[in-house]
């Protein structure tokens, strides 16, 4: 009888013949899921489709992409998040309306 977190048949079985030839049954590995954007639901360039155990062997500059929300966010989404920021702030600031640049109907 196998381990008790492998009496499953979630997990895919492989025949493998040993040298002493027998047939012994092998579980693979679960995949892992593709990491995806936070907002966009796309799937993250960059990040390894890999377990836990072994993202902790990665080096960090492997595990996700080196930029600001690297490994939650997509590149297009950051872009799109700094944007709404700094305008949030410039209308705060009122900086825009002071160049002119918001005109009032
Ligand atoms: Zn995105």
């Amino acid at each position: 009888m196998v381990r008790r977190m492998l009496r499953t048949r979630n997990i895919k079985k492989k025949k493998v013949r040993t040298p002493g030839n027998k047939v012994v049954v092998h579980f693979e590995d679960k995949k892992v899921g593709i990491a995806r954007c936070a907002v966009c639901k796309k799937p993250l360039h960059g990040v390894p489709r890999v377990k836990s155990s072994e993202m902790r062997k990665l080096p960090k500059t492997k595990r996700r992409p080196e930029r600001p929300y690297g490994g939650n966010l997509c590149s297009k989404s950051m872009r799109n998040l700094f944007r709404k920021s700094v305008t949030q702030i410039l209308k705060k600031s009122n900086v825009l309306n002071k160049l002119g640049l918001i005109y009032k109907h």
